[in-house]
């Protein structure tokens, strides 16, 4: 990727955006496998901290479904047959086919 693209600074928004997705899901995991691994001991702290991380997670997975491409202005990550999970990079957009990085 180029430092020069028109979009740089679109395109890294998407990817910090993507990062966020990542740690969020990453640390609900972690807080549901503690509880599991726990069991009730600590719930009183697990189940908030889980259901916080749960809307921080949902709501950074909505914000990528409806990060809007650069050239288009549509959804980038929707428009093909099968949306990727947000969790994972997408190359084009669905609409424009503007590819990351241009
Ligand atoms: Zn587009």
């Amino acid at each position: 990727m180029s430092e020069y693209s028109i979009f740089g600074e679109d395109w890294r928004a998407l990817r910090k955006l993507r990062a966020e997705c990542n740690l969020f899901g990453l640390l609900l995991l972690g807080a549901l496998m503690l509880y599991v691994w726990t069991g009730p001991r600590f719930e009183i702290v697990l189940i908030p901290i889980s259901m916080i991380l749960f809307w921080l997670w949902i709501s950074s997975v909505r914000r990528i479904y409806e990060w809007p491409c650069p050239r288009c202005g549509r959804p980038f990550y929707k428009g093909d047959l099968v949306s990727p999970p947000p969790h994972f990079p997408k190359k084009r957009c669905g609409h424009c086919d503007l590819a990351v990085g241009t």
